[in-house]
């Protein structure tokens, strides 16, 4: 089976979340055989999101690392679990570029997602001055390193992004991002529990081809993602 995230980022009021939500159950109907499908809205729009027959999960696109207290403005994993959600993202590109989240921070996010049983998915992946420099490899140890803590034998979720592929419209290939994501499953030779992810410019149009070959298990969707017909195409034909 494989995983569709749709990462909305910061798009979506609640009205526009139910409407979305609603698109998608009539679009899937009992659902995709094959597919597992997770909706990422922002904090606010999680309850709008949810779906009562529980054909897709809630994932929260952020998470403190920290477990509570006088944190203004943060969000703690015991209320996103609360909320209802089974996944968090953590480690986005946006977070860290735009946010300065770097290997401690994001190693204590993961361990408080685990403390309340949230699935992380981990976003790695080399920026485009890394990949001509020949450091892809390099940098998704370095990125990896952070969950070098983590108890391998809790499930896992490594969403492979490149940050020139994000948003920009230029996917990898299905060679580059088969080659990735080979290489995170060996730097992670002890996990019981793995999936990969490719995210980057994913549409319906390329999804199958990204998912024709290797170990790539399923996407991590932006732009593509906000329309639900685009999310649900894109999860029927990579679906297996
Ligand atoms: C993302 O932000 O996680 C992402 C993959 O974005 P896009 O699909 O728009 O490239």
């Amino acid at each position: 089976m494989n995983l569709f995230v749709a990462n909305w980022k910061m798009h979506m009021t609640r009205e526009q979340a139910r409407a979305y939500a609603e698109a998608l159950g009539e679009l899937i109907d009992d659902g995709i055989p094959g597919a597992e499908l997770v909706l990422a809205p922002p904090f606010t729009a999680l309850e709008a999101a949810r779906d009562r027959e529980g054909r897709w999960s809630l994932a929260a696109q952020n998470l403190s690392e920290h477990a509570s207290g006088a944190f203004t403005g943060e969000v703690s994993a015991e209320m996103l679990a609360d909320s209802g959600c089974r996944y968090v993202i953590v480690g986005h590109s946006e977070r860290r570029t735009l946010f300065g989240e770097d290997g401690p921070r994001l190693a204590g996010k993961v361990a408080r997602a685990r403390d309340f049983g949230l699935v992380p998915i981990y976003c790695v992946g080399e920026t485009g001055a890394e990949r001509l420099a020949g450091e892809t490899a390099a940098t998704l140890a370095r990125q990896l390193e952070t969950l070098r803590d983590d108890p391998a034998m809790e499930p896992l979720v490594i969403a492979y992004e490149p940050v020139w592929a994000i948003g920009s419209g230029l996917a990898a290939t299905p060679v580059d991002s088969a080659a990735a994501a080979k290489r995170i499953a060996e730097l992670l030779p002890t996990r019981g529990d793995l999936r990969i992810l490719y995210g980057g410019s994913v549409t319906a149009g390329n999804a199958a081809e990204l998912l024709g070959r290797g170990r790539v298990n399923g996407f991590l969707v932006g732009g593509a993602s906000l329309d639900a017909g685009a999310f649900a195409a894109i999860a029927r034909s990579g679906a297996a």
